[in-house]
């Protein structure tokens, strides 16, 4: 059974099983341990048993979350549970091998999430891309459902709500979500003291990470693109933690005149992580993932790709110049064939430099790349 957005049906499976392993995304945010811990204690509120995974565990800057203790890495061998749910994650190979090893005796895997290029991978599947966050998605659930919302399931969501709306500023955010941020308070929430945790703590290191990310910074694209790197070495000298950049990027996303930011950061196994940004939606950043096989929202997204550094960087760079060309209008009017065709050419410098240079010009690309492409 594969149904979308049948509330009642999803509200029974919860009722009718008895134990949950809650999963959310690998080198998880707010809102992936935020979306885990509210549902996950709601339901231990109504008898359930319930495991806690993330195959990365629980990032630092998350422990001042109560009841965030029981979010473990995933044990080595299956855990017989009645039902796997994923949370906040785009695809479920973003749960990562350990998680979906963990979890592989579950009858039922169950996806709740709000990302646009979600495959829909669950038996069952909740995906609303319009929502803000998936905390949000999960407090709507609750209610409809008429969980009870104990004192870590209202500060989950709110820290979850808030860390993925750039605390209630981005779009996305509309009055429903304002709205529930001010049950959460008549709940009990105490509001300065939860944003103090979020944002107010920060651990030296990351503005160490920011004096070297300051140091990188180049503009792009008329002052229209802004992007910074972090190598390994500087990840290493620093001994930072994967959370330490969380949210950096919207610095130079702030900055006047910039349309697109972007962050490129060497991981350890000589892989290269983008995280993108856009100021609107007329340059979609999920799109310019998706050519890279990455994913996420219009207006942010992120790619694992092959390095070097310099060859994601230069890629990259220019998918997000030509996405910014007429205001995003190039990209968005590049027919399926033709992404496909980008695609094809990435790993060709030949064809990609004839690509880019056809691109950026306003040619027409020759037919014979688009065949290869098909
Ligand atoms: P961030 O830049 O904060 O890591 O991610 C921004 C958004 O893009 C998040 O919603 C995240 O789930 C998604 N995202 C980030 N990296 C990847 C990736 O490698 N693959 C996919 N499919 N989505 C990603
Ligand atoms: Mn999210």
């Amino acid at each position: 059974m594969s149904s979308l957005n049948d509330i009642d049906s999803l509200g029974e499976i919860f009722r009718t099983h008895q134990s949950f392993a809650l999963m959310s995304h690998m080198r998880p945010d707010g809102d992936a341990i935020g979306s885990q811990l509210a549902l996950g204690h709601a339901l231990e509120a109504i008898g359930k048993t319930v495991y806690y995974w993330n195959q990365d565990g629980l990032p630092d800057s998350l422990k001042f979350l109560p009841g965030s203790e029981k979010i473990q890495r995933p044990p080595a061998e299956p855990i017989v549970v009645d039902v796997a749910v994923a949370l906040d994650t785009a695809t479920k190979v973003r749960l990562g091998d350990s998680c979906v090893h963990a979890a592989s005796h579950a009858t039922l895997w169950v996806n709740i999430d709000h990302h646009l290029s979600n495959p829909l991978y669950g038996d069952e599947n909740y995906v609303d891309a319009k929502s803000p966050a998936t905390g949000q998605i999960v407090f709507d659930l609750i209610k409809a459902w008429g969980f009870p919302l104990p004192a870590e399931t209202r500060d989950a969501i709110y820290v979850a709500v808030s860390t993925d709306t750039g605390s209630f500023q981005y779009a996305s955010t509309t009055a429903h979500t304002y709205r529930m941020a001010a049950e959460l308070i008549d709940a009990g929430l105490d509001v300065g003291r939860i944003n103090a945790l979020t944002y107010d703590n920060h651990p030296f290191r990351r503005i160490s990470l920011l004096r070297s990310l300051l140091n990188t910074l180049e503009m792009h694209a008329d002052h229209r693109l802004a992007c910074w790197e972090m190598t390994d070495a500087t990840r290493m000298e620093l001994a930072l933690q994967p959370d330490d950049s969380e949210g950096l990027i919207d610095m130079i996303r702030a900055i006047e005149g910039v349309q697109v930011a972007a962050f490129f950061e060497e991981l350890p196994e000589g892989r290269i992580r983008v995280s993108m940004r856009s100021k609107d939606a007329s340059c979609n950043v999920c799109d310019v993932a998706m050519a890279f096989g990455g994913g996420g929202h219009a207006l942010a997204a992120g790619i694992r790709m092959t390095g070097p550094l310099a060859d994601a960087k230069e890629k990259v760079l220019s998918a997000l110049e030509i996405a910014l060309q007429q205001g995003g209008a190039a990209w968005n009017v590049l027919c399926k064939k033709l992404r496909m065709a980008y695609c094809w050419s990435i790993n060709r410098p030949t064809w990609h430099r004839m690509m880019l240079s056809r691109l950026r010009g306003g040619h027409s690309i020759p037919k014979k790349l688009v065949i290869a492409a098909r």
